[in-house]
């Protein structure tokens, strides 16, 4: 287990109270079904309200949330419980699932198959949850299928997703959807408290998106660090090539399991985050106030242009984002957006003069 998520494994889920509410219900009722796809928008702790959900389920304590102090819940809370079983591919660094750890195929690797072939180690629920289940590919989703198709009693499946459109019908068909909805402004604040984050760097993160997974992400990313040098940029302060450069130097965690993959990412980041700038751009040329934009405040040079060459900068920019996935050089891109921020302050600066 690494990286920021750890410290919330034991944390109180924050928001989606009446989800977890009618989970709880379901559970106490006796009519939680075999298998349960947590699907929503990314990084609003859907894979967490499974975890505090698990933890809930094998907790001792007959309690409103896992008691923290049982048994179980330390064992839960170390991921060491012998009913519980997690496939987290970004905590384990891995762009696919590999379908070892979902069919028994090697020894050496825990597969959710031997899992389910044990019998509870703790005599009550069995459970299995996955991350990102938009990560399996199609032989590893037929390969999950079959367990879903074969369900114990006392076995649980929570398949965590944020693109249910890469996840078979038969997935789809198999489990109960359970939607949940992006975080409220105040929830996505008290999460990014709860992580550490400042109040200033906080509203910063929060102004690119309202899912607080992604802001820690971004802060992770060193995104105020490349906001900054995409305004120098867009100031003319530096050049992009300069600049392209200085976004490869900043410090920052990404993900990837080779230093190419690793910068594939930091490219990905940056082109988004120009790409964000660009769409604000677009919004200021159809009539919205800067004041009401998030990245409204580096765009002082913006108001005189029209939508189109707006339009022509983010077809530019959206190539560059496309051509990282081509495996093209992520400096050169980064370095073919940033040029577009470029053009398109300097444009918008001649007109004002
Ligand atoms: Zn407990």
């Amino acid at each position: 287990v690494s990286g920021a998520e750890a410290p919330f494994r034991t944390e109180r889920v924050i928001g989606h109270e009446s989800v977890l509410l009618g989970l709880k219900r379901a559970s106490r009722e006796g009519r939680l079904p075999h298998a349960l796809l947590l699907r929503g928008p990314r990084g609003i702790g859907k894979f967490l309200l499974a975890l505090h959900f698990a933890r809930w389920l094998l907790c001792a304590a007959d309690e409103q949330d896992p008691c923290n102090r049982c048994g179980p819940c330390k064992r839960t809370a170390s991921l060491s419980h012998p009913d519980l079983f997690v496939i987290d591919p970004v905590s384990e660094e891995l762009e696919t699932i590999p379908i070892a750890r979902v069919a028994a195929r090697e020894a050496e690797v825990e597969s959710a198959e031997a899992f389910f072939s044990h019998r509870p180690g703790e005599g009550g629920w069995r459970i299995a949850i996955v991350r990102e289940m938009e990560r399996a590919q199609e032989a590893v989703q037929n390969a999950l299928l079959k367990m879903l198709e074969e369900p114990s009693p006392g076995c649980l499946w929570m398949l965590e997703c944020s693109q249910p459109e890469l996840l078979l019908p038969t997935i789809h068909s198999r489990c109960v959807a359970i939607h949940l909805s992006a975080l409220d402004a105040p929830d996505a604040r008290k999460v990014l408290e709860a992580a550490g984050i400042p109040s200033q760097r906080a509203s910063e993160l929060l102004r690119w998106t309202p899912s607080p997974g992604q802001a820690l992400l971004l802060d992770a990313q060193n995104g105020p660090g490349m906001r900054a040098l995409i305004d120098a940029v867009a100031r003319g302060a530096m050049a992009p090539l300069e600049a392209a450069a200085a976004v490869f130097e900043l410090e920052g965690q990404f993900e990837g399991s080779t230093p190419s993959a690793r910068s594939r990412e930091r490219a990905r980041t940056a082109v988004s985050l120009v790409l964000a700038l660009l769409a604000d751009g677009l919004r200021l040329a159809a009539g919205v106030s800067r004041e009401d934009l998030a990245h409204g405040d580096l765009l002082g040079w913006g108001a005189p242009l029209s939508e189109a060459p707006w339009r022509r900068a983010l077809r530019t920019c959206m190539r560059a984002r496309e051509d990282i996935e081509r495996n093209l050089s992520p400096e050169a891109c980064t370095e073919r957006a940033l040029l577009a921020v470029a053009s398109l302050a300097g444009r918008g600066a001649a007109l004002a003069r």
